[in-house]
């Protein structure tokens, strides 16, 4: 009988997929997804170290797994993700009920991991109250080997419409803040032949929009057999060579990029490659120079504003998206105000912003002059109300307007399906349940804070399946 494989991912667009990696990597031992962790044989809390927050959930998630083996459950409890790459000593100090603790880099090895946990697992039983022995098995090595080159081809479940591939991995970049190079190691870029090998899985398998993913997968240069090295815009231009044919091409987007790479060719490529969709993620972080030298961001406030003066140029409708960090240590009320006016200058279709949060072992925790958290709340209140009049304004100027929706899941009310315009904006439709993983054009009604509502043009089922104009034509 199957063994049910639980997964709860946290964090970034590159969790997800490695969530689905490790699904693929144990469905030859026999274990199966589920999405009810009562049903689960093996729970993995694959993690993310970005924030504090973040990390201190996995504790308390733990805890809640713990009961379920003082209950008698025969649970493997694996711990995986930046914060098992962060602290995985701790965890199975901390939490010695864990079977098994993999980084990022190795999760390829689950199956050997899992056989040694196995072999642990059998020796005691936990009680509950007891404190358990320490047995978990830890991986957080970064193997000279590459984990992509150990991955097996076959998906264990087919993607929704919408499906991630990794591209690049790692950061070289060292800001200040940031846990990324720490817990994912030095940058990496998968060969090409590999990316369109995967591509042509995901396609074949009826993913209609595919996101490129890596933690700088702008800065993109994977070498091919040939020893030639490629660009992100040499890999978009040749996967939209190859499946641009057809009613139903898949839609691209990359992220997350890094100001820094955005070169000339990739900019172009918004202007040239009818499926990118016409949105960028653009981190910037802050829009003062002084906070942004501090950051080891390497780039200043007026390059991110040319930046997105040559995107516009390129993709007039594009629709730009960003990072904030408010609080950074040694940041003024002057600092913030360059940070409000960048805002201001762009304006984005829709942004995230966080308070500063301490990362240990990162350089930034060390700085003298930390920013007291009540004025770090002032001032996220402040970025987040202004960015929200913007996302809002973006939103409501789509009204009459005709955008491209991919649709992928059902709505709160009957008859409602839900999507994403190719801007990236949820897409409310009134559509037959069968059109869930159609492309369709539709006309926005009314554009909202989070939401646009739309009718399909020329009625409820008039063009599902059909291919649609690009967003362009319409704008
Ligand atoms: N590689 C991307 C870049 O260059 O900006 C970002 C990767 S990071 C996973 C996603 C976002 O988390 C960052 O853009 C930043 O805004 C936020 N972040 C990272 N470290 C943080 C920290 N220590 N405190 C608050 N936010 C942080
Ligand atoms: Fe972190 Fe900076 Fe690298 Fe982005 S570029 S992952 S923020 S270190």
């Amino acid at each position: 009988m199957a063994r049910k494989l639980y997964i709860k991912t946290y964090g970034c667009q590159m969790n997800v997929y490695d969530s689905a990696r490790m699904a693929d990597v144990l469905a030859p031992l026999g274990y199966a997804k589920t999405d009810s962790p009562e049903d689960a044989d093996m729970v993995i809390l694959n993690t993310c170290h970005i924030r504090e927050k973040a990390a201190e959930k996995v504790f308390s998630e733990l805890g809640h797994w713990r009961k379920r083996k003082e209950a008698g459950a025969d649970l493997t409890i694996a711990v995986a993700g930046c914060v098992a790459q962060a602290e995985g000593e701790e965890i199975l100090n901390r939490a010695p009920f864990v079977d098994m603790v993999v980084g990022p880099q190795a999760y390829h090895r689950l199956p050997e991991l899992l056989a040694q946990a196995e072999r642990h697992k059998g020796r005691k039983r936990l009680k509950a109250g007891a404190t358990a022995p320490r047995l978990g098995v830890l991986d957080t090595d970064f193997p000279a080997e590459s984990k992509f080159d150990h991955l097996p081809e076959a998906l264990a479940t087919p993607p929704g419409p919408v499906a991630f591939l990794a591209i690049q991995e790692g950061c070289d970049k060292f800001c200040t803040f940031c846990v990324v190079p720490y817990t994912r190691g030095a940058e990496f870029s998968r060969p090409p032949e590999a990316i369109l090998a995967e591509a042509e899985r995901l396609v074949a398998a009826g993913a209609r929009e595919i996101a490129l993913l890596g933690q700088n997968v702008n800065a993109y240069h994977g070498a091919a057999a040939n020893g030639r090295i490629w660009s992100l815009a040499d890999l978009l231009k040749e996967l939209h060579r190859r499946h641009s044919a057809g009613s139903d091409a898949p839609r691209w987007r990359y992220t997350t990029s890094h100001p820094r790479e955005m070169d000339e060719a990739l900019i172009r490529a918004h202007g040239e490659l009818e499926h990118l969709m016409p949105f960028l993620h653009l981190p910037v972080q802050s829009g003062s120079d002084a906070i942004l030298k501090a950051m080891n961001r390497g780039h200043d406030a007026a390059l991110y504003r040319d930046i997105l003066r040559r995107l516009r140029a390129a993709r007039p409708d594009i629709a730009l998206s960003s990072d904030f960090i408010v609080g950074f240590p040694g940041e003024s009320d002057k600092d913030f105000a360059a940070t409000m006016q960048l805002v201001r200058d762009a304006n984005f279709a829709q942004a995230y912003s966080f308070m500063y949060s301490a990362r240990p072992g990162t350089p930034a925790a060390l700085l003298p002059n930390q920013v007291a958290e009540s004025v770090k709340d002032e001032r996220l209140q402040a970025l987040q109300e202004l960015l929200r009049e913007q996302q809002a304004g973006f939103n409501a100027a789509m009204a009459g307007r005709r955008v491209q929706v991919l649709l992928d899941r059902v709505g709160k009310k009957p008859g409602q399906l839900l999507g994403r315009s190719s801007y990236m904006q949820s897409v409310v439709i009134e559509a037959p349940t069968a059109g869930i993983g159609q492309m369709l054009e539709a006309e926005v009604t009314a554009g909202y804070l989070n939401s646009l509502i739309a009718q399909p043009v020329g009625g409820p089922d008039s063009n599902l399946g059909s291919g649609s104009l690009s967003d362009q034509e319409a704008a």
